[in-house]
């Protein structure tokens, strides 16, 4: 079946991601737009997946739990899981590595963490957005290891993107599929995301994936499938 994904939104937890970046508005918005799947994927951070994943439980709509993966080299890396501990295995390790920064909220934004009625149940004191200790070469093993998908972000983008911070792809890093918006010369299986940072930049019902059913464990089997067959 064809599922309508968007892989890549940030929450309110990003500190570039908007306020009104909730999990219930995100939920709600992605279902408007007629989207079947979701990811959250925060800088460095996963903790408003459970959040995103018990509204998307309640309103029919699959969530992924995601983490956009900043290396040392400053490179984005969308990580795709399909259960939260392992995602939590990944943020326990970045949190070991990455630089310890206090956020500055009056700069950055906030950096909220809530509970699946949109209330605020925490908050991040150190900045998400800085590098981690993981270096881009290391990136694609170690998130196999943890059980996820490891996916260059925004490869078509000079800031943050692999080819932008490279100069060139290395098919030698082990990475099976790529995301980007345009064509490239890269010969591996693509997504394109939104990498929404306000809930109305969310995707239209453009992109798809075809997945056995409509659940987190058929569209992880699918993006497994597309890194094995490499299409
Ligand atoms: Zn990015
Ligand atoms: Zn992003």
């Amino acid at each position: 079946m064809k599922l309508y994904y968007d892989f890549h939104i940030h929450s309110c937890l990003s500190p570039c991601g908007d306020a009104d970046s909730t999990p219930n508005n995100i939920v709600n918005m992605a279902l408007v737009k007629g989207l079947h799947v979701i990811a959250l994927s925060d800088h460095n951070t996963g903790k408003n997946c459970p959040a995103a994943i018990a509204v998307g439980k309640k309103n029919g709509l699959v969530v992924l739990p995601a983490m956009e993966l900043t290396t040392s080299e400053d490179i984005h890396i969308l990580c795709l899981f399909e259960r939260y501990e392992d995602l939590q295995k990944l943020e326990a390790h970045i949190q070991k590595t990455r630089l310890r920064i206090k956020n500055k909220p009056e700069i950055f934004g906030r950096q909220l963490i809530l509970n699946e009625n949109d209330e605020i149940v925490g908050e991040e004191e150190d900045l998400l957005i800085v590098s981690s200790g993981v270096s881009v070469e290391d990136a694609a093993a170690l998130v196999a290891g943890f059980g996820g998908i490891a996916v260059p972000a925004h490869i078509d983008k000079q800031a943050n993107g692999l080819i932008g911070v490279l100069g060139a792809f290395d098919y030698s890093l082990g990475f099976r599929m790529v995301e980007c918006a345009h064509e490239t010369d890269v010969a591996l299986p693509r997504i394109t995301d939104s990498d929404a940072h306000y809930i109305w930049d969310i995707s239209e019902p453009e992109h798809f994936i075809e997945a056995e059913s409509c659940s987190v464990r058929g569209v992880f089997a699918a993006l497994k499938r597309m890194c094995a067959d490499g299409k």
